[in-house]
């Protein structure tokens, strides 16, 4: 493509305080009967004060420093007016030009993203039509739901980019609590403003996407109703095609905003795009400037957690795991600390045992995070049930771990001890000495299967001899059945080779 990409973000969330951004109404309308979490303030009546949520600014300043912006000393609100039926007073109260959060990044793996900025603002209500008939109608009970909106930097290149740093800011929003952030809900709603450039004919300048030459940019297009992942990847991904072939047959892109429209897979033009003059900001009245002060910041910061890619960066750095493992664990905060829990039991267990945690051949530590990531969360996706509500301990997990890297059971006993911790609870050696699971390790408990094997199968033990080497699988697997799996395979295998040539 002789184009190049430009894309930026705004990301809408809801966040989960007990109650609205202005008011003391509910702010959980989840099945709710419509327009009953209303009051005089969130519907906008005459002569109503609203009084700005602290819980709120506190998790919009979090969410800020969690993303290493600049925090603004000084702060405000301001009225965005337009006009629309769902939005009660004719404006919204948002902020404009001295948002609380300036300048963040957000890393989505490979690379930073830019952040522009995060402020807080109020929702609307939500209209209806009523199937078969003209009639609209409002539910006011998310108006004035606290909102934050981020805004990235025009620096995303591509749709999966845009689609990563989506998931990862959805990962920050949970990690932080802060909000639930289900796009098929609306809890966390993408907008993506793209535009194509012909390559040269533009620079990025503080924030800004400037012309080199003469020559005009190309307009650029807002796409919403973004409700899923795959529907932020596909809008993006149908926009650059439509945008490119547009230009390619010298037609102009309308600076116009277009939705997704999954039904059709295509997006779809919706209006002219306003500009900041059309809403006539001006601050807010009935709020006076908000000053944040040193120790506010000081105490927000003791709140801070690790994010789930530092955590990750942690992970393979501390325990050498490797880069899919630590971040399917690190991505899941109950998981995390789980598994922290588990290696810390783990390795004081081995070690009173006179084993060595770290070897050279084997990192214990990766061995626990694949058991937790394989058998482990394969049983909690079965059972939706969170990692912080496991019913067996982190001890426990960590002796069933040592029973393996101590050879005491072979990985086929450990999956069937894992699954009746897992459903029922237990002591991991309790379970291998009822279930008599203790793999056979010892020599001539071992020689005497395997001698009986060979014995057994004549024929496959004179083709062998003669060559057929493969074979040895057979054997291996007779043996196991010999012994009801408790054999050790991994010293199984060179005693058959031996003993079958003698
Ligand atoms: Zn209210």
């Amino acid at each position: 493509m002789k184009y190049d990409v430009i894309i930026g973000l705004e990301i809408h969330a809801e966040l989960k305080t007990k109650s609205k951004m202005f008011c003391p109404c509910n702010n959980d309308s989840e099945g709710k009967a419509p327009n009953t979490l209303v009051c005089p303030i969130c519907l906008g009546h005459p002569g109503t004060l609203p009084v700005p949520n602290k819980q709120a600014i506190d998790w919009t300043l979090l969410l800020g420093l969690a993303l290493d912006c600049d925090i603004n000393r000084d702060s405000k609100f301001d009225r965005k007016n337009y006009f629309y039926p769902d939005l009660p007073k004719g404006y919204q109260i948002s902020q404009y030009d001295q948002p609380f959060c300036v300048n963040g990044k957000l890393d989505i793996g490979e690379r930073e993203i830019d952040v522009t900025r995060i402020h807080l603002e109020e929702d609307t209500g939500k209209s209806f039509h009523r199937p078969g008939s003209n009639d609209t109608l409002i539910d006011f009970n998310r108006a004035g739901t606290p909102l934050v909106e981020l805004v990235t930097e025009p620096v995303i290149a591509s749709a999966e980019e845009a689609k990563r740093f989506c998931q990862a800011y959805q990962r920050i929003l949970r990690f932080l609590k802060v909000s639930n952030a289900e796009m098929e809900k609306g809890e966390m709603r993408c907008e993506a403003n793209i535009s194509l450039q012909t390559k040269g004919a533009w620079k990025y300048e503080d924030g800004r996407i400037l012309p080199t030459g003469k020559k005009a940019l190309n307009a650029k297009v807002e796409v919403k109703n973004l409700n899923s992942f795959r529907a932020v990847e596909k809008a993006i991904n149908y926009e650059i095609s439509r945008q490119e072939k547009a230009l390619n047959d010298k037609e102009e892109i309308l600076p116009e905003t277009r939705g997704w429209d999954e039904k059709k897979n295509a997006t779809v033009a919706q209006r002219v795009k306003e500009t900041a003059a059309d809403y006539r900001y001006f601050p807010e009245p009935d709020i006076p400037p908000i000053k944040i002060n040193q120790a506010w910041l000081e105490e927000l910061k003791h709140q801070l957690v690790e994010l789930p890619a530092a955590k990750a960066k942690r992970f393979m750095h501390q325990y050498g795991l490797k880069l899919e493992s630590a971040e399917t664990i690190a991505n899941n905060k109950e998981l995390s600390s789980f598994f922290e829990n588990v290696v810390s039991e783990m390795g004081a267990w081995i070690e009173a045992n006179g084993d060595d945690f770290e070897r050279q051949d084997k990192n214990a530590a990766q061995m626990a995070a694949n058991w937790v990531t394989g058998e482990l969360l394969k049983n909690l996706n079965t059972d939706k049930r969170d990692a912080g509500k496991l019913k067996m301990t982190a001890e426990n997990f960590a002796e069933l771990m040592a029973l393996i890297w101590q050879n005491k059971i072979n990985s086929n006993a450990g999956q069937r001890i894992l699954e009746i911790m897992y459903w029922e609870g237990g002591d991991p050696t309790d379970i291998m000495e009822k279930l008599g699971l203790e793999q056979l390790d010892g020599d001539e408990e071992l020689e005497g299967a395997i001698r009986s094997v060979i014995s057994a199968n004549p024929q496959q033990a004179n083709e062998y001899r003669k060559g057929k080497f493969p074979l040895i699988q057979f054997f291996v697997g007779k043996v196991m059945a010999e012994t009801k799996g408790k054999a050790n395979p991994e010293k199984v295998r060179p005693m058959l080779e031996k003993m079958l040539l003698e």
